[in-house]
């Protein structure tokens, strides 16, 4: 039986990202790190060896060329990648990452994660990850388009609606699935469900704008309850305020919790007796950033996530919570909104600190929920009001706390752990049952 410590049968990243705790030269390697957590928990099951090899790699890896035609006139070549990690649930389902540092290796990672993150929240789906190598920051509309065009024509071939069905990430949104879209349907046909996390008018779901940002606080709750935080007052940092991190304290903020500090990839901003998430958000719309909102106090990546509070969210980018900061780490509790922001070793000294960590799978499984509810309205031809969106995003993600938790207590084992275990136990059981 392979173990904890068996080499990952995938050459594994050459440590080309760099974590948002802002240190130059952390190598966080994403498929390492969902291939030893994959491990842990089929050594805490007994899964059988026939099982493990058959979910442990990738089903299909796509590496394409899309050169564009840049503004200027030179032609640049970017590189995208789509692994479609397991499809014995459902059709491959998961985000599309623009972003300067993304590699195959990272999204290889991120889509084993999907595989697992679609099981724990019961949805009829496997996993899959893209991505594109390239600064969207720096990018005209125009080229943006372009490269999104490219792209969707180049992995055309191993999409569908029953067969992968991307969405949005890291530095994609509703405009990029439109044009994905849209492209899919020059060939295909009018075809909504291609894509989830589309503009709203365009097919896409009331509430999947906030639908992750919302999971995370329905967990945080949850999670407050079960580790004695009393969310009423109590004080929160959230690193990254993009779609997740700024939803997430919108609605954590909402129920009477103090949002102590924020940040972004240009910095943070902290204030001891709670910052007004309002004013922030139009901070940010007025600026771009959080940094030098008027009454707070400047602080960096790093310190955020060394303040002391009662929740921590890092809701950025992987490998936020290393071995090398690990050991400031004052939070009583840590709900992982990002993808991976906790590091194996860190997560093991955070246990020896019982520090309870809620992982990705688990926290941030309310956007690829609320894609599940978008791609059935769309192959209904019918939509849900946005209550009814949230009350089953609820349902879903309370079902899948109580289950974890609940594992958690019994098997005397950490969430993270509970939460794979339970993954592979519902994907296992497919596998099994089809072959
Ligand atoms: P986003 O692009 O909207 O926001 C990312 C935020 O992180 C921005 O505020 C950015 O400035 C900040 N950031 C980037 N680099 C940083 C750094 N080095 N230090 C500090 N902050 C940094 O992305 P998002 O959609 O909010 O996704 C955030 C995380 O949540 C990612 O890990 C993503 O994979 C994960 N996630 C997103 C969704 C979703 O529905 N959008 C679903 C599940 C998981």
């Amino acid at each position: 039986m392979p173990t904890a410590t068996a080499p990952s049968p995938y050459k594994t990243s050459t440590g080309s990202s760099t974590g948002p705790n802002g240190k130059a030269g952390s190598h966080v390697d994403f498929n390492a790190i969902t291939d030893q957590q994959f491990l842990r928990a089929a050594d805490h099951m007994k899964l059988e060896d026939e099982i493990q090899l058959r979910l442990r790699s990738p089903y299909r890896e796509m590496v394409v060329q899309v050169p564009v035609r840049m503004d200027d006139g030179h032609l640049e070549m970017f590189h995208g990648y789509r692994v479609q990690h397991n499809g014995v649930r459902g059709p491959y389902k998961g985000g599309i990452r623009y972003h300067h540092k993304v590699d195959l290796p990272e999204v290889r990672g991120l889509a084993a994660l999907m595989t697992w993150k679609t099981a724990i929240v019961g949805v009829p789906f496997g996993g899959a990850k893209g991505g594109v190598t390239c600064d969207p920051t720096s990018m005209s509309r125009a080229e943006l388009q372009a490269l999104t065009r490219g792209f969707m024509q180049k992995i055309d071939l191993a999409l569908g609606v029953y067969r992968d069905i991307p969405a949005p990430d890291v530095g994609t949104n509703a405009q990029v699935m439109a044009w994905m879209m849209d492209e899919y349907g020059k060939k295909h046909g009018y075809t909504p469900a291609i894509v989830t996390g589309k503009p709203v008018n365009l097919g896409g779901s009331l509430g999947r704008d906030e639908a992750t940002g919302r999971g995370v606080m329905i967990i945080t709750v949850e999670a407050c309850k079960a580790y004695g935080i009393n969310l009423k007052g109590a004080k929160i940092a959230i690193q990254g305020f993009g779609n997740v991190g700024s939803w997430t304290a919108r609605l954590i903020a909402k129920l009477g919790a103090k949002i102590v500090a924020v940040s972004d990839v240009h910095g943070g901003i902290f204030k001891e007796d709670g910052l007004d998430v309002d004013k922030v958000l139009e901070h940010v719309k007025a600026t771009g950033s959080v940094v030098e909102l008027s009454g707070t106090r400047a602080i960096d990546n790093e310190e955020l996530l060394t303040l002391e509070v009662d929740v921590l969210i890092p809701a950025a980018l992987g490998g936020a919570i290393t071995k090398q900061n690990v050991d400031n780490v004052k939070a009583k509790l840590i709900v992982e909104a990002a993808n991976s922001p906790v590091t194996p070793e860190a997560d093991e000294a955070l246990q020896s600190k019982n520090i309870p960590v809620v992982p990705d799978i688990l926290a941030n499984g309310g956007g690829v929920t609320v894609s599940y509810f978008e791609w059935v309205q769309n192959l209904q031809q019918f939509n849900w009001s946005h209550q009814k969106v949230i009350g089953e995003l609820e349902d879903r993600m309370l079902r899948a706390w109580k289950a974890i938790h609940a594992r958690s207590v019994e098997e005397r084992t950490p969430l993270r752990i509970a939460s794979y275990v339970e993954a592979l136990d519902r994907v296992a059981q497919a596998t099994r049952q089809r072959f």
